[in-house]
């Protein structure tokens, strides 16, 4: 068998946006393998449905005439993202492929964005699934064809439909970039992803649908199906389920090797590695016997890809998601390989960042990645609910803009609940949400928010340039401090700043501004204000006529040159421009 190995079933998952038809589909594609039986290659499993290629081959006709190895495909019987990210195999996505489905009406929503964005982390290669065609005004129903015959069968303006709703969905696309088109125009499925129009329905664009995840596997997958039959069994935990008179039982996924009654297992629970050894393997009964005899026929063995029910001693606590292994003669390895899994999440975590938390590692790792290709860096990811003392970790993050925990479909236990509501208690910044690219949008919106407020209140401590001249018949006092009126020549006059001659001479300290007995904190150009000035007296240090600068520190200058020029009014600028050339006539560097 080694010279040769065999192909096995690629798994495939169903994904996409509530009520766009994904469930309805898995039924279709169950109910087409089920009428396949007739040809004698019906096969049941558990958790999953095997649509083998004979069926295929059946319902595609003259369409499935290309040489094909693959034994047919497995599909996860429950959709969703949930189930694509809690089953991991390998590190990664249990799932081998995926289809997409989007309502071809809708177009698309939040849910098919974020499943998008799961499979391009996790480069699983995928299809889109245009569903409910037959919902378009007009549409005439060829139960069961190929989407091409049955579309040519349609009028003008329905064709014209679809035509632009598919290509709507490529636009959408295209912006997130992926290049896209309907399948039947597609010449490299490597680079280009093909939309598949169909009905769950009525059957139509099905048999398409099924053939060309049939040539996308056999095409580019070929390596990774690769299959020895005999060697141990590796599998996924779909489900953890009592059933009457068999206790606790696995649902498991066996995606690689082979599993027989007696093998030694090992499986994780939420807090171990359970070795146990299997007491048997169940497969469904098909619907008629059901009546008469157990609902499950007992197997011996089992190769990958199937799915399976299995039954074994000390299996309460096992989770959901747990690595499958069989033991032989290498358990500690083993042992050892599904803590590794457990806890190993497959991601970089940057020296500084923020802490997220989610339900699974799957979903961990997929919120990991997308905050990866955003530039934004995770200090720590676990699994789990939030604790008060996660919050009381992630308030010890020095920069604001990284205390924050983002937490995805993971509640927030009653003590976490209970402080964040008292800004007083923490300042941790929770978001939480169940759509992972919804989250990351909530987090960036704040962020950014959180930068512009930062901003404004730094540029509010600048010292703005301004130009002042010392009006004739209007000195209010001497000295102590000194009261004089002055006009605005330009820019922006604040009170508490230093005023110096135009050469740079000291003045004194520009403590308070009036105007008409009020007093103001901002006078722009042209105003004539009552100012007090520290340390001068009229006569000496400033006489009536000078003009005056306000002082700019260096460091101000630098600000208001490199950061806010483009915030200045001009008449500022100007002001900046001469007070900086009166510093650099000493200094040409200076503020630089
Ligand atoms: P899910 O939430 O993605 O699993 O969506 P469902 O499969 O439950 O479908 C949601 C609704 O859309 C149901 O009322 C289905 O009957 C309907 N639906 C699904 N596929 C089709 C289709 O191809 N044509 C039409 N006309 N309705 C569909």
């Amino acid at each position: 068998m080694a010279e040769n190995p065999k192909i096995r079933t690629p798994i495939v998952c169903v994904m996409g946006h509530v009520d766009h038809g994904k469930t309805s589909l898995l039924d279709r594609i169950r109910g087409s393998s089920v009428v396949s039986s007739e040809a004698g290659a019906i096969t049941q499993h558990i958790g999953a449905t095997i649509v083998p290629i004979e069926a295929i081959r059946t319902m595609s006709g003259s369409m499935g005439k290309v040489p094909i190895n693959i034994p047919g495909l497995l599909f996860i019987d429950t959709p969703g993202h949930h189930a694509f990210t809690t089953l991991r195999a390998r590190g990664g996505a249990l799932a081998d492929m995926a289809i997409l489905v989007v309502d071809i009406n809708q177009g698309f929503q939040p849910q098919t964005i974020e499943a998008l964005q799961i499979l391009r982390n996790c480069k699983t290669p995928f299809v889109i699934a245009a569903t409910k065609i037959d919902r378009i005004h007009g549409w005439r129903v060829n139960e069961n064809e190929s989407f091409i015959s049955s579309f040519n069968k349609q009028n003008e303006r329905v064709k014209g439909d679809v035509e632009n709703k598919t290509y709507e969905i490529v636009g959408k696309l295209s912006e997130l970039d992926f290049s896209a088109d309907r399948f039947d125009r597609v010449a490299d499925f490597q680079r280009n992803l093909a939309i598949v129009p169909l009905s769950a329905h009525t059957g139509e664009g099905i048999p398409d649908l099924l053939l060309i995840m049939i040539g996308l596997a056999q095409r580019y997958m070929s390596d990774e199906l690769k299959l020895l039959v005999e060697g141990p069994g590796a599998g996924t935990v779909l489900e953890v389920k009592e059933e009457r008179g068999l206790g606790t039982t696995l649902d498991v996924i066996l995606y690689d090797g082979t599993l027989a009654v007696g093998d030694e297992i090992a499986v994780a629970t939420q807090v171990d590695v359970v070795v146990t050894k299997v007491r048997s393997l169940l497969k469904p009964r098909p619907m008629q016997e059901i009546l008469t005899e157990d609902r499950f026929e007992r197997v011996k063995s089992v190769a990958a890809a199937a799915g399976i029910k299995v039954t074994a001693p000390n299996l309460e606590g096992v989770i959901a998601g747990s690595p499958f292994f069989v033991i032989r003669g290498n358990r500690d390895e083993v042992t050892e390989k599904i803590k590794r899994e457990m806890t190993e999440i497959h991601v970089n975590l940057a020296e500084e960042g923020i802490v997220i938390k989610a339900d699974t590692i799957g979903a961990l790792e997929a919120l990991c990645k997308e905050l990866e290709s955003k530039e934004i860096g995770v200090m720590r990811a676990e699994v789990g609910p939030v604790s008060r003392l996660d919050l009381v970790e992630t308030e010890t993050i020095k920069n604001p803009a990284f205390r924050v925990l983002l937490s995805f479909n993971t509640p927030l236990l009653p003590d976490a609940a209970e402080i964040i509501k008292d800004p007083l208690y923490t300042q941790v910044k929770v978001f939480e949400g169940k759509v992972i690219y919804q989250l990351i949008d909530q987090y960036v919106e704040w962020r950014d928010e959180q930068k512009r407020l930062m901003e404004k209140q730094r540029f509010e401590h600048v010292v703005m340039p301004a130009k002042i001249r010392l009006l004739p018949d209007c000195v209010f006092r001497q000295s102590n401090p000194a009261v004089v009126g002055v006009r605005v020549l330009g820019g922006k006059l604040r009170s508490d700043v230093n005023l110096i001659k135009l050469d740079g001479k000291k003045v004194g300290h520009l403590k308070t501004m009036q105007l008409r007995q009020e007093s103001i904190r901002e006078a722009d150009e042209g105003l004539e204000v009552a100012i007090s000035i520290e340390g001068a007296t009229v006569g000496r240090q400033v006489s009536v006529g000078d003009d005056l600068f306000v002082d700019i520190p260096e460091r101000h200058v630098k600000v208001l040159e490199k950061e806010m020029l483009k915030t200045l009014n001009t008449s500022t600028q100007e002001v900046l421009a001469e007070f900086t050339a009166m510093r650099r006539k000493t200094d040409p560097f200076w503020g630089k």
